[in-house]
């Protein structure tokens, strides 16, 4: 049994879509060689530091990663099938899929800044964790627009009425 700790770059496109590790950012790796029956078996752990986007306001996120992994590496003659193990290259194995499966598994597939985070205001995207209380006047759904112009029409005999009511009180104070 060999235990290692080394330190490598990142390889490039690790991570989903909001959040990975930046490429040639340190990966700490403790590792586990045992040599088994069919090969050679590594387990152990791999930090590294993340960046990303909140999924629902967008604040760039930092975080540190830290994920563990085993996989059995089969010595070329070994008759296990290809498919299902990784082969030893001559004294190399590649930890690289190993370690790139790993970490997509453990991010968030929503990362977000906070637990809590409010995300955006729909209509004018401020972020709602950094202003408490935010409002609009109620908006009127351009479909029902139409709708308030009629509510408007019927609405102005009344409006005359009252105009008429005061132009009459009018009047009668100049009188007075
Ligand atoms: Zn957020
Ligand atoms: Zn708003």
């Amino acid at each position: 049994m060999l235990t290692l700790e080394l330190s490598v770059p990142a390889p490039a496109d690790l991570g989903i879509e909001l959040m990975g590790v930046p490429e040639g950012s340190p990966v700490a790796i403790e590792m586990r060689l045992e040599a088994v029956m069919e090969g050679v078996l590594a387990s152990g752990t791999a930090s590294t530091s993340l960046v990303g986007e909140c999924a629902r306001c967008l604040n760039p996120i930092e975080d540190t990663l830290e994920v563990t992994f085993q996989e059995l590496y089969v010595y070329p003659e070994s008759d296990a099938g290809a498919d299902e193990a990784d082969r030893l290259e001559g004294e190399l194995f590649d930890l690289e899929p190993v370690f790139r499966d790993a970490v997509v598994l453990a991010l968030p597939f929503q990362p977000v800044c906070e637990p809590d985070c409010q995300g955006l205001c729909l209509e004018c995207g401020v972020r709602l964790n950094d202003h408490p209380g935010h409002a609009h006047e109620e908006s009127v759904d351009p479909r029902w627009a139409s709708l308030l112009a009629l509510e408007t029409d019927i609405a102005s005999p009344s409006a005359g009425d009252e105009q008429i009511r005061s132009a009459g009180r009018g009047a009668s104070t100049d009188e007075e």
